[in-house]
């Protein structure tokens, strides 16, 4: 038996992925702001205190984020893997993470 997400749920996971998305290009371009202010002569150290402050509230919450993002079916904890924000599958219920194509559900998602 494949089991499936409801699109309500592909939604919130879509939601939750594009937040974790979002923290993780944040806390990059923070960072190479903070090491570049760093490495540059003449900058302030109030904004080189400002950009730390951002990197570390991205960078923190990028990791709380992909540490207690859960399934959608089951609630349970996902945990981040290698190579991809989220993992495919729920490694508690099994449901199936990835969004099917268009093909397989027949409708169009977006
Ligand atoms: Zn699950």
């Amino acid at each position: 038996m494949s089991q499936a997400l409801t699109p309500a749920q592909y939604r919130r996971l879509r939601i939750t992925r594009g937040v974790l998305l979002t923290c993780i290009v944040g806390s990059l371009l923070t960072l190479a702001i903070t090491i570049w202010l760093f490495v540059a002569a003449g900058t302030s150290s109030t904004w080189r205190a400002v950009s730390t402050a951002v990197f570390v509230e991205f960078a923190a919450s990028a990791a709380v984020l992909g540490a207690f993002a859960k399934c959608p079916a089951c609630s349970g904890r996902l945990g981040s893997e290698a190579g991809d924000l989220l993992p495919r599958r729920c490694p508690r219920c099994g449901v199936r993470l990835a969004e099917p194509t268009n093909a397989e559900t027949g409708e169009s998602l977006r």
